[in-house]
């Protein structure tokens, strides 16, 4: 892999602000699976941190729990390889703290990079992406739960990265599986 490709990636799984069936913006409850799946696939293609965005205090807790018993409690030696991915989970209030975050830690704000299946606007493929992380900036690509990300943060996102399309009408990958793909387009050995 490409040094800097992975080290200036990040993703971000949001449960707040994401639509609910009706188009209202909400906060979703966070599922342990995708914490789980989520962190292995991006611990898979090198990448150091999955932010988990919640504002719930008591989500924050109870994933926060979880998390540990599989770094430091007694999963971590019950399971090093599922340790080894889930250490790179960090639970966080917002989007915004996730931007202050990586400002702080590369020394400049990120670009946002949304991620959903009908964009509203325009989108930028995933060579852009890679050129873009190529070029030294760091990135967070963002991720929905529920319905996906509320109208109102695709449309202040840097960019909107380009929908995964497959051979037909449906289009309802589960935001895991979604994650999986455009990781392997952008980080994925092709050789
Ligand atoms: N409850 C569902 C689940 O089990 O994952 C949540 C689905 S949520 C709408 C799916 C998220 O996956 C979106 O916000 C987006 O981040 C991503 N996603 C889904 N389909 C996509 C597509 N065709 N292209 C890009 N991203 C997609």
């Amino acid at each position: 892999l490409t040094d800097s490709l992975t080290d200036n990636l990040s993703i971000a799984l949001a449960h707040h602000p994401v639509q609910n069936k009706h188009g209202d913006t909400i906060t979703s409850a966070v599922t342990n699976l995708d914490v789980h799946d989520l962190a292995r696939c991006a611990r898979t293609y090198g990448i150091n941190t999955v932010f988990v965005v919640t504002p719930l205090e008591d989500q924050i807790r109870l994933i926060g729990q979880l998390v540990a018993h599989w770094v430091s409690g007694y999963g971590a030696t019950y399971n090093p390889k599922r340790r080894e991915a889930l250490e790179g989970v960090q639970i966080i209030e917002s989007l915004e703290a996730v931007r202050e975050t990586v400002a702080l830690r590369h020394g400049t704000p990120p670009k946002l990079v949304a991620t959903a299946a009908r964009p509203p606007g325009e989108t930028m493929d995933p060579v852009g992406l890679k050129r873009l992380l190529e070029a030294g900036a760091p990135v967070v690509l963002v991720f929905g739960t529920a319905w996906g990300l509320a109208p109102a943060f695709l449309q202040t996102a840097d960019h909107v990265l380009a929908p995964i399309r497959g051979r037909g009408d449906y289009n309802h990958l589960s935001v895991r599986t979604a994650a999986a793909i455009i990781l392997d387009r952008l980080l994925g050995d092709r050789h």
